[in-house]
This record gives C-alpha cells, structure tokens and sequence, in this order.
C-alpha cells in the first residue's frame, strides 16, 4: 500500500510542526493547514487517509469543519486535537463522528500509536468490483467497456469507470455529489461544480442503457433526491477481486 497521506489542520505552528515531523519520521506523508477553510479543502482531498483536526481555529473552527466534512464524506478518518480538560469536546466530538482525540499536550509517541490504531481499523482496503452484470450486458471495469448479448460495446472513459466503481463498491448506500467529486475528481471546494457530476451521470447513463430493451433499460444509476446518486439494483457485481496482499 502507498505512504499513508495525513493532512493537520492546526494553527499554532510549533504544534502544527511537532506533529507534522513526528509522522514524517514515521513514514507518512503530511499536508500542513493553519485554519479551517484551508484545512476543510485538504481534508477532502482525494487521497487523505486521516485527517487530525484543532478545534480552535482560524475563520472556521474545527466543529464547522468536521460537521461540513461528515455531511460530504462521512467515512473520511478524523482524530481531534483537543485542549485539556475539555473533556465536553471529546464527547462532543465523538457523538459528531470523530475516530477518536488526543489530548494536548501530547508525546509524538502517543499521537503516532492513536493514529496507527485509526487506520489500522478504516484503511482496510476495499475489494476491487471488476465485473458488473447490468440487463442483458456485461460491464467490464478493468477494460473500461461494456458488452451487450446483441454484440455492441461501449467504452467507459477513465472517469466514467471510476464514478461506476465507486458508486458500485458503496452500493449499500447513496453517495452525495460532494463526495463524488472530493474522491473522483479530488475536488475539496463543497457546493462548487457539483454540476460536472450530473454530466458525467448523465453520459455514462447514455452508455449503460441496455439495447435489448430501449423502452424499458434497467435502472443503472438512482437518482436520490437532493443528496446524489446511488447504485441500481439491476446492477449485479460478478467478479471482485481481493485486495492487493490480503
Ligand atoms: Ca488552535
């Protein structure tokens, strides 16, 4: 598996670096914010594994940025900073979906266990959905291209497959366009350009209609009102390959 990328949102700067040099000596890769905005747009980038969070910050503090990451990715791993004897903020921060806190002032070791332990347990890595039946065709992620019974095939662009996968392997729950676009396009900036999203729905909805039946094609992408888009349940995983090393 690649370093592990942790981006710190904190604004002093001798804990932000203590923090920042203490998980590069361990072998992650770091992205330093020095307030909230910043902060919320590095968290949701496409390839943050964790992302530890002040609370006292800059312009946005790290309730607003945590409640705005939750309602964009939930899953995204997050350990709070906090001050102690706030033991409220813990609560507060553990009711709000945080992974888990540590304590100021805190030793590198302390810091470098409790962000080992986080992703041990969220950075297992999903199977891989290779082959997907949808109708009377076969979707075929690795290749990027659809084969129908009637011999036609369509080619899905890099994109396109992507935004399939991702939305095949979360089939069990709707994906917000936010969340799309921070882990497909990388894009942090919420309720900007949620619009490509649908674009790229729609075309690749245009490719997925199913030739066997043109009144009447199996639903591959729902549409969920005012939140996103879900996976189809006539979309039917047939082969997912297992993790790299596991
Ligand atoms: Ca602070």
């Amino acid at each position: 598996m690649p370093k592990a990328r942790i981006v710190v949102i904190e604004d002093e700067v001798a804990i932000r670096r203590g923090v920042a040099d203490a998980l590069r000596l361990s072998g992650y890769e770091v992205v330093e914010a020095a307030d909230g905005p910043s902060g919320l747009r590095e968290a949701l980038a496409a390839s943050v594994d964790l992302v530890l969070l002040d609370i006292m910050l800059p312009k946005k503090d790290g309730w607003e940025v945590l409640s705005e990451l939750r309602r964009i990715d939930p899953a995204r791993p997050v350990i709070l900073l906090t001050a102690r004897g706030c033991e409220e903020d813990r609560v507060r921060g553990l009711k709000m979906g945080a992974d888990d806190y540590v304590v100021k002032p805190f030793s590198a070791k302390e810091l470098i266990a409790r962000v080992e332990a986080v992703l041990r347990r969220t950075r297992k890595p999903m199977p891989e959905v290779r082959l997907v039946e949808l109708g009377s065709g076969l979707i075929d992620l690795h290749r990027r291209e659809i084969r129908w019974a009637d011999g036609s095939r369509a080619d899905l662009s890099e994109t396109e497959s992507a935004l399939l996968k991702y939305l095949v392997a979360n089939r069990e729950r709707a994906v917000s366009r936010e969340e799309l676009l921070s882990r497909i396009w990388g894009i942090g900036t919420a309720g900007l350009e949620t619009r490509t999203v649908d674009m790229h729905v729609a075309r690749l909805r245009a490719k997925l209609r199913d030739p066997a039946c043109p009144d009447d094609p199996p639903e591959a992408i729902v549409t969920v009102r005012s939140h996103g888009y879900m996976a189809g349940p006539a979309l039917v995983v047939v082969a997912e390959s297992s993790p790299v090393g596991h």
